[in-house]
């Protein structure tokens, strides 16, 4: 069987030259057959969700979904591809949980805590219905992993945009007792999905970075990797969306933004949003979409200490030559980052001050240690 290392090699390879499962399938298959791996028992829970991470996983064209799901997986749940209904699924819940197996609980959608979150309900059992964030709670408690998919799931996405009514989160946030697993995106690339699976399977957790996204995916910006890298550095700038030119004065948010979109692309490697001219909106990261809007702003100064100003033009150079010093471009664009985001939301706030939009009250925390909206919850 392929050691973890060949494993990671693949998953880049896979990127650039075709579909990862493709590459590893074949070992994958001696694996199975020898007993080396068992498959994986999903339960897949949706919350507040589109479905558009169902969508996205569906969209794998090479090999087919159902590849995915008879090789590697026992997928047992999931409302939006099972057949059955009612008691006969539910049952399927009441099952895993009776048998104590190793499941992965997979969630879908953002967690609605108003009303202890009778705004989402997910099951009827014996007669009771049963809130999302009292079902995630229940099952992420037992479960072996606890994967969260897409922008909702991770950091409350789009569903939690202000003023939040139905008070949604991401499943950290409501499962402070489990390390949840993070694939962020909106929606969640599928071989970022997939590829996250199989490395539970064949090697158990995968390396995580700070916001509990793997960091086989997410380990580098889009600005790091993008085509158009040659354009930034040369100070050529689109002046509007649809131009060739490097997109970060129309808004791109690739400085700030980490995900492999440059070299993996979207619907099975045939192109992604810079490719086709758009700028990069920052779907995987926390706070998207409220910390990214307007979409098509460019980056305000950012301050530093001692009180001096930089554009992120400068910051782009800054990092670059730092870089070039040997010192870690992961560490700095954190740092950077970290100052960009806080000046984003200032800046985008008087604009939208003066565009009488909104203000945010408070900023919003990721990893709070105790959650008090957590109490909102049966368990
Ligand atoms: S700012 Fe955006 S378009 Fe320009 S190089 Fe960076 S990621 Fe690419
Ligand atoms: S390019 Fe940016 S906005 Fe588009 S999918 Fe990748 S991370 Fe999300």
């Amino acid at each position: 069987m392929l050691n973890r290392r060949q494993f990671l090699k693949l998953i880049i390879q896979g990127a650039v030259l075709g579909n990862f499962i493709n590459l590893i399938s074949p070992e994958l298959e001696k694996a199975l057959a020898q007993g080396e791996i068992r498959k994986l028992p999903i339960i897949m829970i949706e919350t507040g969700t589109c479905t558009g991470d169902s969508i996205s996983l569906n969209n794998i064209w090479t090999p087919t979904f159902s590849d995915i799901f008879n090789n590697i997986t026992e997928w047992r749940y999931d409302w939006t591809l099972s057949q059955g209904q009612g008691d006969l699924l539910h049952q399927v819940i009441l099952d895993t949980e009776e048998s104590n197996t190793d499941f992965v609980l997979l969630v879908q959608g953002s967690i609605v805590q108003q009303d202890k979150g009778n705004y989402n309900h997910v099951a009827l059992e014996n007669g009771k219905l049963i809130t999302g964030v009292d079902m995630v709670r229940r099952l992420g408690l037992k479960a072996k992993y606890v994967v969260a998919i897409g922008s909702c799931a991770t950091y409350g996405g789009p569903a939690s945009g202000y003023p939040n009514p139905t008070n949604s989160t991401g499943v950290q946030n409501i499962l402070p007792e489990r390390r949840v697993i993070n694939v962020s995106g909106c929606p969640a690339h599928p071989d970022w999905i997939m590829g996250t699976l199989l490395h539970l399977a064949l090697y158990g957790e995968p390396e995580l970075e700070k916001f509990g996204r793997p960091k086989m995916f997410y380990g580098e910006t889009i600005h790091n990797n993008c085509p158009r890298r040659r354009y930034y550095d040369q100070g050529i700038f689109a002046t509007d969306v649809g131009q060739k030119e490097c997109l970060y004065r129309v808004g791109c948010k690739g400085p700030v933004t980490y995900a492999d979109c440059p070299i993996r692309q979207w619907n099975d490697r045939f192109n992604w949003p810079i490719g086709c001219n758009s700028p990069c909106i920052g779907c995987t990261e926390p706070g998207y979409p409220d910390l990214m809007e307007p979409f098509t702003n460019h980056f305000p100064d950012i301050p530093f200490p001692g009180g001096s100003r930089a554009t992120t033009d400068r910051v782009g150079r800054g990092i670059l030559g730092l870089a070039g010093l040997g010192i870690g471009s992961y560490f700095l664009a954190s740092l950077y980052k970290g100052r960009i985001h806080r000046t984003m939301i200032s800046s985008t706030l008087k604009k939208k001050g003066k565009l009488k939009i909104r203000k945010v009250e408070k900023p919003r925390t990721y990893y709070p240690k105790n959650n008090p909206d957590a109490n909102n919850s049966n368990n």
